[in-house]
């Protein structure tokens, strides 16, 4: 029989309340006035810039480089921010090392890249402290009133961008916070001093955007009164629902969803008081893994073993996060199926089941093994809750769109992680709420014309 273990407790009981404050200190602290000059000579102004190609967002990042460069701070802000209002949390949590980065072609020359994402942040941070006005104007208004499900990155996108194009946007958002996973789905390191709320203000402040609280698709919000009451609707409420483990003992204690586990460490205002086992588990193969196992480290787990069914060149979290996760003493198991949780009442331990490839396919052989464990944290994705969008086509689990981010419904639009665009990744999300914007635009212009 499996021993009880009862280990689970805030990590103020095995870290200092100061120690785990320094744990979740800033991951990357900002560059230095003569630090960001000093990096921007460095970027050579290619022609056909590749670091271009590879941000979802198109900055023209050569030119806000150069910006920086001539000390022009305001303008490299502003450079940034017209391709991607949200250039800010994108420079913290973007893995710009498979972006931007990753294509740098100082790479080859130096060995190491322009720092585009610190860069970025030194231009975004600059403006946003400086306050004053908005940088973007709101053009004449329109008369038109747009409808936002979910106030994350591609909702927030979508009204800004909707904003200055004259019309006026309602954010309609389930949670108590506007943000979406840049609030709550984000490991606390990435955004110290209540960065998301900040970005939201900055955003706001072009005026246009009201968002209301408390606003779920499917309780107390309905997709065909929005329908009815807005000239068009954009859907941008992400995947809600954790994806499901099933395997028996999945609901004992100690078990949990590894994005709640971030959200609540996100949310304490004493990170010391989170509860954190002592032998930490967690399945899964991304970035949430990742952050869910490193703050689980630093809230003070002895253990932490990250288990991912398949290999580590299928992980689908960066090399840079793997990096940031092994030097922080997290362990990776690979190769390895979760097949029951054992225990009484509370997580003792995880059986796992070892996989491998034949012909291709994942197969689950009879070796199994098992790690002890006090709490686990399953990170295998999020799923789209399709409970509130009845009438809409969904395929492989996400909501069909055409080139014009249009859904099967009429004047119905989506867009961020519920569509199947591209990378799950902010930035993707930001650069879908802004085409979004600009294709709903077009179509009520046309519309108007009586031409559609
Ligand atoms: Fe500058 Fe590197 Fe981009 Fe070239 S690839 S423009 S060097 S940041």
């Amino acid at each position: 029989m499996a021993t009880k273990r009862i280990n689970i407790s805030g990590g103020g009981d095995r870290l200092s309340a100061a120690a785990i404050a320094e744990n979740f200190g800033d991951l990357h602290p900002p560059l230095s006035v003569a630090q960001a000059v000093v990096d921007a000579a460095r970027c050579i102004y290619c022609y056909d810039a590749p670091c271009v190609a590879a941000c979802p967002t198109g900055i023209n990042i050569p030119t806000f480089i150069h910006q920086i460069r001539s000390g022009n701070l305001d303008g490299s802000a502003r450079t940034i921010l017209s391709a991607n209002i949200m250039g800010g949390t994108c420079a913290r949590a973007c893995p710009t090392e498979v972006l931007c980065e990753g294509a740098c072609v100082v790479n080859h020359t130096e060995g190491a890249p322009v720092k585009i994402g610190l860069l970025q942040r030194h231009a975004v941070d600059h403006l946003m402290a400086k306050g004053g006005e908005h940088p973007f104007k709101r053009a004449q208004e329109s008369g038109l009133r747009l409808a936002v499900i979910g106030a994350g990155p591609a909702g927030l996108s979508f009204a800004h961008r909707a904003s200055m194009l004259g019309h006026k946007a309602t954010v309609f958002e389930r949670d108590e916070k506007p943000g979406g996973l840049n609030e709550y789905g984000l490991a606390a390191y990435k955004m110290v001093d209540d960065f998301a709320q900040r970005e939201v203000a900055f955003l706001l402040g072009i005026g246009g955007i009201d968002i209301k609280t408390g606003k779920a698709l499917g309780e107390n919000l309905a997709l065909d009164d929005l329908r009815k009451e807005y000239d068009a609707v954009f859907i941008g409420a992400g995947l809600t629902r954790p994806a499901r483990l099933y395997a028996p003992g999945v609901k004992f204690k100690g078990v949990r969803d590894a994005l709640d586990f971030i959200n609540e460490i996100r949310r304490a205002r004493d990170k010391s008081k989170v509860a954190v086992g002592r032998d930490v588990v967690v399945i899964g193969g991304g970035n949430t893994a990742i952050d869910a196992a490193v703050q689980a480290k630093r809230l003070g787990a002895e253990n932490v073993a990250l288990v991912y069914r398949r290999g580590q060149e299928q992980m689908s979290a960066t090399a840079w996060e793997q990096g940031l996760a092994s030097s922080n003493g997290v362990v990776f198991r690979h190769w390895s199926a979760p097949i029951a949780f054992t225990g009484e009442g509370a997580v003792a331990s995880v059986e796992f089941a070892r996989t491998r490839l034949a012909g291709g396919k994942l197969v689950v052989t009879d070796e199994t093994y098992a790690l002890p464990c006090d709490m686990a944290l399953i990170a295998i994705g999020q799923e789209l809750d399709q409970r509130a969008l009845a009438g809409l086509a969904v395929e492989r689990g996400k909501v069909v769109v055409d080139a014009t981010y249009q859904t099967s419904l009429p004047g119905v639009y989506a867009g961020g992680d519920c569509i199947a665009s591209g990378e799950d990744l902010t930035v993707q999300a930001v650069e879908d709420g802004k085409r979004a914007a600009i294709a709903v635009d077009a179509a009520l212009a046309k519309r108007r014309k009586g031409i559609a």
